[in-house]
């Protein structure tokens, strides 16, 4: 009680442009036996609070995500001018059906699922993962929560079933649970019901089908995902809330299955969520989660790509960072560009957190002094000078607002 009291005092004399509506903290106080001869000047605080925070900015840590102007009929986060296609050399890959222009938005995603980042765990709300100064603490664990439709949120999706194993992963959920738990509950609501011809990025369907490159991986890692998978099993059906919620008998096998996949796709496809701080000489950036995409995770690697994702909180935004033609294939970098990584590097990183062998136009050819790809670099620093510019601006705006 005298915490509530403490942060919201703290929060008061802060003043940030943050929206930090202390009310909240102070009514925990008060319903938690607070000192009678002290409650006179927290209500006091409380109605001085009310009065500043109209002049409190609503700010975000992240801006607004672009609309998509034409929506795809077939894939809910694409715009017109891409479809999926399947070859034999990669598989499934995004291809324009139309020319492209450069910034033109292609993908705007919602996380499937996400989980906050360790670095970034006491000024995030671990479900929303917006900014907080006064986040609310689980009972029973250190997951912390910007309000308390956040933590009954959180709580009722998969934090009941996590909550009481947190203590195997260095206190911190994994997002491979919490797949298999959605892969569970839909299973247990809709069976095949959910099979449409549209391609969602809210449904398990798509997420169990994305790349694992699970026979490529070696005996030892493979020992360690199984170990890691049978504790997380052990802990789950010994969940009061999980044998409530599910019939164990009949789940159990698609429960270890389910487990074991999501395992391989978390292990596969994540995306950092990163918080960008510009400034006139660099720019910086701050994990504040991982997430897992179901649509965006189809764009294949290229150390020359023709997009580039931007996190605006939760959801992915895929621009072209070159103009596309039709026919071309869409793609991102993984990691390593040929602007900023020698290829015998890129190669090594890709090979080791990949298990695949680039052999994109910069890498076929070495590419160091080819004009063609100096080109494409030319086009993917111009493209990102200009973005630097915008976000400037917009820093600007709320360091002054
Ligand atoms: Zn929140
Ligand atoms: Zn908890
Ligand atoms: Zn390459």
């Amino acid at each position: 009680m005298q915490n509530y009291q403490r942060l919201a005092s703290f929060q008061f004399k802060l003043q940030t442009p943050y929206n930090i509506d202390i009310s909240p903290d102070i009514d925990r106080a008060l319903q938690n036996n607070y000192p009678e001869h002290l409650k006179d000047k927290l209500v006091q605080r409380r109605n001085q609070a009310e009065r500043l925070i109209a002049n409190q900015k609503n700010v975000h840590y992240y801006s607004p995500a672009p609309t998509i102007q034409n929506r795809n009929p077939r894939i809910d986060a694409a715009s017109d001018s891409v479809e999926i296609r399947r070859n034999s050399k990669f598989g499934r890959l995004i291809v324009a059906t139309k020319d492209i222009k450069v910034g033109d938005v292609i993908v705007s995603e919602n996380s499937f699922a996400h989980i906050i980042h360790p670095e970034s765990r006491y000024l995030h709300c671990h479900e929303c993962l917006d900014i907080c100064f006064n986040l609310i603490p689980c009972e029973r664990c250190n997951a912390l929560y910007c309000s308390e439709s956040c933590l009954e949120r959180a709580f009722n999706d998969c934090h009941k079933y996590e909550c009481g194993m947190a203590f195997l992963f260095h206190k911190y959920p994994q997002l491979f649970i919490r797949l298999a738990i959605k892969g569970l509950r839909e299973h247990q609501n809709h069976g095949d019901a959910t099979l449409d011809e549209t391609y969602r990025s809210d449904r398990y369907k798509e997420i169990s089908e994305l790349a694992t490159n699970e026979n490529k991986r070696d005996f030892l890692n493979t020992c360690v995902h199984i170990t890691i998978v049978c504790l997380c099993y052990h802990n789950l059906i010994e969940n009061p809330h999980f044998r409530r919620d599910f019939d164990l008998d009949a789940v159990d096998d698609l429960l270890k299955k389910l487990l074991y996949h999501s395992y391989m796709i978390h292990a596969f496809n994540p995306f950092n969520i990163k918080k960008l701080k510009y400034t006139a000489l660099q720019t910086r950036s701050r994990r504040v989660g991982t997430a897992i995409y179901a649509f965006t995770s189809l764009l294949n690697h290229s150390c020359v790509p023709n997009c580039e994702f931007f996190h605006h909180g939760t959801v992915l935004v895929t621009r072209a960072i070159a103009n596309i033609r039709k026919g071309e294939q869409c793609t991102i970098c993984y990691g390593t560009s040929y602007s900023s990584t020698d290829i015998r590097i890129r190669q090594m990183s890709l090979k080791r957190y990949y298990l695949f062998k680039c052999d994109c136009k910069a890498c076929a050819k070495s590419g160091h002094n080819s004009r063609v790809y100096l080109k494409a670099d030319q086009y993917h620093r111009g493209f990102k000078k200009r973005l630097h510019k915008t976000h400037l601006k917009i820093q600007k705006k709320i360091d002054i607002g």
